[in-house]
C-alpha cells in the first residue's frame, strides 16, 4: 500500500467546522484491532449534521467523519477477522466519537464490525447503510409487537422519500403490508409508488398540532420525523397500533398527550441503530439481503464520489435528498 491515503478531515474553526481532503498515514488512525480498506461509505442525516458541525456530535477535532463503511480487512489482531474478509460497520458512534468511513483506511474495534452476509456486496450494503439498517430494525420492532401483513390496516411511513423512509416503504410493501407514504415532495409520488406505496399523503396533513385523539387510521407506523408529526400519528393510531420512532427530521420534541396510550393501548417503540447488539445486527443484515430486492435498492440510490460530498451534507439537512446516497471512497 502507498505511504499515504486520502481522507476528509474536519477541523474546528471557532464556532464552525472546516472540511478538507488531506493525505493521512496509518499512524494518524486511532487505535483499534482491525485495519480496514474502506471501499464504500454513505451519507446519512447524522453525517450531514457532523459535516456542518451541528448537534455537538463530534467533541474532538481533527476528525474523520462517516458513520458507516464497507470494505476489506487488511490486518486484524482479533481472531474473528482475517485479511481479505469483507466487513460492514454501522453505528457505535463511529464517524462521531471515533474516526469514520470518509477515508481510504479505518482502524476500529472488531466488536463493531459485522461480516458481509452471503449475497450482499459492499456497494449494496452501503446503499442500505445506517438508514436502511434502521428501517429493518423498525420493521422488526413492528413484528415483535405482533403487527403482521394479514391484519386489516395500513402502515404509515413518514419522511417517506428520505433514506429511512424509502427503504421502509420498499421493505414493508415487499413483506405484503399496505403502505401509506407521507412526503412533503410532490415530485416523489411516482417514486414512492414504484417502491410499493399504496397511498400517499402530503406531510402537511400530519405536521399540524392535532387533538389528542383523532379517527383511528393506522395499524402501524415508521416515523423518521418526530415532533408534531409523531404526535399527530399517535393520535391517529388504531386500537393497539404500534409506532416505531426512528428519527427527528422535523424536530426532537414530542408535543403529545398520553391519551393514545391510555385509551387505545398504542405502543411507541424507540429504534436505536447505534448500540444495537451484535446478534440483532446480524439478523437485520441477513433479512435486508433476503427481503430487499437489489433492483429496488438501486432505484433509491444515488452514487456520489467522496470528493463531491460536501454539498450533499447541506442538502440532506434541508430534506432535499431522495432515497439513499452511496459514497465511493476510493
Ligand atoms: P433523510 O434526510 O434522508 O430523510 C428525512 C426525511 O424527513 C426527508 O427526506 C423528508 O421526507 C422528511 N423531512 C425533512 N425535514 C422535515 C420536516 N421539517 N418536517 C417533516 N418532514 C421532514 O434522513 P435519513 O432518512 O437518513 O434519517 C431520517 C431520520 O432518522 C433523521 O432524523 C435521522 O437522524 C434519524 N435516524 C435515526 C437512526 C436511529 O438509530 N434511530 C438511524 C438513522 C437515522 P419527505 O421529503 O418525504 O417529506
Amino acid at each position: 500500500m502507498a505511504d499515504t491515503f486520502r481522507g476528509l478531515v474536519l477541523r474546528q474553526q471557532e464556532k464552525s467546522v472546516q472540511a478538507d481532503f488531506q493525505n493521512l498515514t496509518l499512524d494518524d488512525l486511532p487505535d483499534g484491532d482491525v485495519l480496514v480498506r474502506v471501499r464504500w461509505s454513505t451519507l446519512n442525516y447524522k453525517d450531514g449534521m457532523i459535516l456542518n458541525g451541528l448537534g455537538r456530535l463530534v467533541r474532538q477535532y481533527p476528525h474523520v467523519p462517516g458513520v458507516d463503511f464497507a470494505g476489506e480487512v487488511i490486518s486484524s489482531d482479533d481472531p474473528r477477522y482475517a485479511p481479505g474478509d469483507q466487513v460492514i460497520l454501522t453505528g457505535w458512534r463511529v464517524g462521531e466519537a471515533h474516526w469514520g468511513g470518509y477515508a481510504e483506511y479505518a482502524r476500529v474495534k472488531a466488536d463493531w464490525l459485522v461480516p458481509m452476509p452471503d449475497g450482499l456486496d459492499g456497494a449494496h450494503a452501503m446503499a442500505i447503510g445506517t438508514a436502511g439498517f434502521t428501517s429493518m430494525l423498525a420493521v422488526m420492532a413492528l413484528e415483535e409487537q405482533g403487527v403482521s401483513p394479514d391484519q386489516d390496516g395500513e402502515i404509515l411511513v413518514t419522511g417517506a422519500a428520505g433514506g429511512v423512509g424509502s427503504v421502509a416503504v420498499g421493505l414493508l410493501s415487499n413483506l405484503g403490508y399496505r403502505v401509506a407514504a407521507s412526503t412533503g415532495r410532490a415530485d416523489t409520488h411516482d417514486y414512492l409508488r414504484s417502491l410499493g406505496a399504496h397511498s400517499i399523503l402530503d406531510r402537511s396533513e400530519l405536521s399540524e398540532a392535532s387533538k389528542p385523539l383523532l379517527s383511528e387510521r393506522w395499524l402501524g407506523a415508521v416515523d423518521s420525523v418526530g415532533s408534531t408529526t409523531l404526535a399527530h400519528v399517535l393520535s391517529e393510531m388504531k386500537y393497539h397500533g404500534v409506532v416505531a420512532a426512528c428519527g427527528l427530521a422535523g424536530g426532537p420534541d414530542l408535543p403529545a398527550t398520553v391519551l393514545p396510550f391510555l385509551l387505545r393501548g398504542v405502543r411507541l417503540i424507540g429504534i436505536d441503530s447505534v448500540m444495537c447488539p451484535y446478534e440483532k445486527r446480524v439478523t437485520a443484515w441477513k433479512r435486508l439481503t433476503q427481503e430487499l430486492p437489489m433492483d429496488q435498492l438501486d432505484a433509491v440510490t444515488t452514487k456520489v464520489g467522496l470528493r463531491d460530498i460536501l454539498p450533499w451534507g447541506e442538502k440532506i439537512l434541508k430534506g432535499q435528498v431522495r432515497g439513499r446516497l452511496l459514497i465511493d471512497v476510493q
